[in-house]
């Protein structure tokens, strides 16, 4: 099924998650010979961890005028390698940076392009994508023919965790640039660390009201020493901000208890909490899928549940 090209992100000296997480979708795509690619200054050493950590053969493009992000340059630096490797799949994960370049490579490679997808897969003279649709109630079936890009939602699958042959190779390309690198601008810190908490009890859209948050989420965190959190949809409505959230567009969370209500289970929420140590679920549909994540699920009204547990946990402690 032709070469798939899987680009490296690098952040704090490392690879991302999110890149072997690419490397795990473009190793399931049957037939495919994996390639890697990874630009920036100084990276001989990741672009060799890289290539025996599942990308195969890695192009690196190692050149100081790669050493921060910049759209020109990784615009060129991905077009040689795409040519050099004779990729017919290019794929990047759907980060800011992502977002950013993917569509300029498919606009200047003249192919084809979809983005967010969770799945990849052969397809008939090109390749098979699904990518969630309506936040996350559908899954869409993307097909495309020929050389495709494509951007995969970080957090979809397991990130690739085998070993693999090849070493790096470099690529050259001309890194001119009429974008021009100006600061990284770190966001300031609310002092809300969910990573931090050992107990969260998050509410979703089925809490309903913002009022309801410090009057019925809050206090059973607070009762149990934990911190509050939410889903996506009560951030995009400024019900609370953004470090409450839990998810693949907000904080990835393991605590030793995390209780979800009112929140039906998106992959988006799941894959912020699914590795938590124990996870109880209140929701009134008994088909909610965060019901499979859960250790133990209740198929109840929040409002009956949550101020109940409250009392009896506060009960209990004197
Ligand atoms: C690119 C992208 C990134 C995303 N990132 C995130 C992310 O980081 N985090 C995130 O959470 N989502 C994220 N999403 C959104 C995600 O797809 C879902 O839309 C979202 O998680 C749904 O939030 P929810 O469960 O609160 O709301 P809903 O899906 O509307 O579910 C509400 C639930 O509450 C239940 N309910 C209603 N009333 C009650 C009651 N009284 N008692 C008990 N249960 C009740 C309902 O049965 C329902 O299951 C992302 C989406 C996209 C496309």
């Amino acid at each position: 099924m032709g070469t798939v090209l899987v680009v490296a992100e690098i952040q704090n000296g490392a690879i991302r998650e999110a890149s072997y997480e690419l490397v795990a979708a473009a190793q399931g795509i049957d037939g495919a010979e994996v390639n890697g690619l990874v630009i920036g200054s100084g990276v001989g050493e990741l672009a060799s961890e890289f290539a025996s950590k599942g990308a195969g053969k890695t192009y690196v493009v190692d050149d100081a005028a790669a050493e921060n992000y910049n759209v020109d340059v990784w615009s060129k630096a991905i077009k040689a390698a795409a040519e050099a490797s004779g990729a017919e799949l290019i794929l990047i994960a759907n980060t800011p940076t992502g977002w950013d370049v993917a569509p300029r490579i498919a606009a200047g490679l003249d192919c084809a392009f979809t983005s967010d997808c969770i799945k990849a897969g052969a397809g008939d003279g090109g390749y098979n994508f699904v990518r969630r649709v309506f936040n996350g109630k559908l899954d869409a079936e993307v097909s495309t023919s020929g050389r495709t890009v494509a951007t995969m939602q970080p957090g979809a699958i397991a990130p690739f965790e085998g070993s693999s042959d090849g070493g790096a190779e470099a690529v050259s390309a001309d890194l001119s640039a009429g974008a021009k690198f100006v600061e990284i601008k770190v966001a300031e810190s609310t002092g809300v660390d969910l990573t931090k908490a050992d107990v969260i009890v998050s509410g979703g859209r089925g809490v309903g009201d913002p009022e309801k948050f410090p009057e019925i989420i809050q206090p059973l965190a607070d009762v149990l020493g934990g911190a509050m959190g939410a889903s996506r949809p009560v951030v995009d409505a400024g019900w609370l901000d953004h470090p409450y959230q839990v998810g693949s567009s907000g904080q990835v969370v393991a605590p030793k208890l995390y209780i979800a209500a009112g929140i039906s289970g998106a992959i988006q929420h799941l894959v912020g909490m699914k590795a938590s140590n124990f996870i109880v679920a209140i929701n009134k549909d008994p088909d909610a899928p965060i019901f499979e994540v859960a250790d133990i699920g209740v198929v109840a009204d929040l409002f009956d549940i949550v101020p109940a547990l409250t009392e009896a946990v506060g009960a209990a402690k004197g």
